[in-house]
């Protein structure tokens, strides 16, 4: 990594548990976004020529050395975020086997083909191949500091690009000990350019002149992303928000249902993009899974100590937000089951159930970002996907069932659903990742998220002169009556 200069302007990051400052970081601005990109362009030529196999070797380095440091990464993670240290390795388990998963796979999924020609075209031997597109952006969250950006990240260098990672402002020390174990991995490529800052060094990377986007985080700020980056026709990926649903059948495993609801919801405090926010339950079983879920979400409870299975709120905005929601969801005649507004201290919140949410209640429309759940009572599968799909968002969604559930999840309009367990399209490396509508476009993670930081290229050769002669002038009266006679026989038969 080379590390761009620093400026005099500096922001602190503070442990969210308690308030304590755990860092400094330079807050860049526009002239070292540019230092860093220009850097990254300079380093590219020499990573893109490399083979595949070279490059997945080296990532398979930077992979071993996350691999062996992720004690220290996940202890990184609590300090900034308040991310409990063990599922903190979780996370980076699970974005080390996307890594590798794009390490080993790119040449096949990226590298040259060939593709028939027709009988129009006989005479060329035709070829696609997925170029890098050169520096790629990489605009980062703060709740999974590790997960979220390997998924570009991985996908990115794979595919030959060099980068520029932007962590959030809440989870700086992530990005840079990431950046850190890429340059001793891999010495001599830098191609792992780090800028740290607020929104405005992010807004200087949108106008930096990079290749490509990929931006993971708000779909408010991806909104703002996407305008700043349309100046200069920069294309984009939109990881975005999401107001993912659980549906619960008749038929379904209410023990393993429960307990996909309670981890969906509250696992990272609710600082899940793809976290369960709603819950529609048939009627049969509403109160047997109600009373599940609220014994199951007793047992949790959040704090820094390391017996708390949920951190805090990272975010002290968020704390407003998940009380606006609550107070909105109480005014409208929700009911508290568990939690509530009671349940907040700091930035603190212990597990929250409502039921008997209206539909157009913030808690059931917007992104809540917290550990709470509305659950509500359907008549049948079919109330349930409609009120699934009213949504802006479409991430994700998760489904028990044991007779319909496949045909349920392909009713739901979104961009992965699970059945019989949360979010398992995200952890297979062979899948895409992304969402639909306000929750995004474009996709991290599989082949479609190693093509997403490359250009299609296709490519022809004559291999013999064509017995038909078309782009010339020289063009004759029986290719003509050839060329009709083949659109007929060709096209011109269908009823
Ligand atoms: P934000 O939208 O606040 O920030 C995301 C990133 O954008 C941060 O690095 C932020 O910097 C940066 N940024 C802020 N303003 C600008 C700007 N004008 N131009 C360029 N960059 C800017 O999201 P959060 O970090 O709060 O992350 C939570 C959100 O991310 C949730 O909505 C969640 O659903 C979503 N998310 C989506 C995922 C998906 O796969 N679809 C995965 C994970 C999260 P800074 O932090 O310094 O302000």
């Amino acid at each position: 990594m080379t590390q761009v200069q620093a400026n005099a302007r500096t922001f602190e990051v503070r442990d969210p548990g308690s308030g304590r400052v755990v860092g400094t970081y330079p807050e860049h601005d526009e002239a070292e976004v540019a230092d860093a990109v220009a850097a990254a362009r300079s380093a590219a030529p020499r990573w893109a020529a490399l083979s595949f196999a070279e490059r997945g070797r080296m990532l398979s380095r930077w992979r071993a050395e996350i691999a062996r440091g992720s004690a220290e990464l996940a202890a990184v993670m609590h300090a900034e975020i308040g991310k409990p240290p063990a599922d903190g390795k979780l996370e980076i388990v699970m974005g080390l086997q996307h890594l590798a998963w794009a390490s080993k796979n790119a040449g096949k999924v990226l590298g040259p083909r060939p593709v028939p020609s027709d009988l129009m075209t006989i005479n060329q031997r035709a070829t696609l191949e997925y170029p890098p597109l050169g520096v790629v952006g990489v605009i980062g969250p703060w709740n999974y500091p590790v997960f979220t950006p390997l998924g570009s990240l991985s996908c990115a260098l794979a595919a030959g690009n060099a980068v520029v990672f932007k962590p959030s402002e809440f989870s700086p020390e992530v990005g840079k000990w990431l950046a850190e174990a890429f340059a001793k991995a891999v010495p001599g490529h830098p191609v792992l350019q780090l800028v740290t800052g607020s929104g405005a060094t992010g807004a200087a990377l949108c106008a930096s002149g990079v290749d490509k986007i990929g931006f993971t985080g708000s779909t408010a700020t991806g909104k703002k992303v996407m305008a700043a980056c349309a100046e200069s026709l920069t294309p984009v990926l939109m990881e975005c928000g999401g107001k993912d649903a659980l549906v619960v059948d008749a038929d379904a495993d209410l023990d393993a249902a429960a307990d996909a609801a309670v981890w969906g919801a509250l696992s990272n405090a609710g600082q899940t993009c793809l976290g369960v926010e709603r819950v529609y339950v048939h009627e049969a079983v509403y109160d047997a899974f109600l009373a599940k879920v609220i014994a199951a979400a007793e047992d949790v409870r959040a704090g820094s100590d390391p017996a708390a299975k949920i951190g805090p709120v990272t975010m002290p905005s968020q704390v407003e937000v998940i009380r606006e929601h609550l107070r909105d969801a109480v005014d409208r005649g929700g009911r508290v089951v568990l939690g509530g507004l009671d349940a907040i201290a700091g930035q603190f919140v212990q597990p929250t159930i409502l039921a008997d949410v209206p539909e157009d209640a913030l808690a059931v429309t917007d992104e809540t970002f917290g550990p709470t759940m509305t659950v509500a009572r359907v008549a049948d599968m079919g109330e349930a996907v409609e009120r699934v799909n009213a949504s802006r968002y479409h991430l994700g969604a998760t489904v028990f069932a044991r007779k319909q559930g496949e045909d349920i999840a392909r009713r739901i309009r979104a961009g992965g659903v699970a059945v019989n367990a949360f979010v398992a399209y995200a952890t297979i490396p062979a899948l895409p990742l992304g969402g639909v509508g306000d929750s995004g476009f474009g996709r991290v993670h599989g082949p479609n998220g190693l093509r997403e930081f490359t250009y299609p290229k296709a490519i022809t050769r004559q291999r013999f002169p064509s017995p038909l002669a078309l782009t010339t002038f020289t063009r004759t009266e029986f290719t003509d009556r050839v060329v009709a006679a083949l659109t007929t026989l060709l096209h011109g038969r269908c009823r």
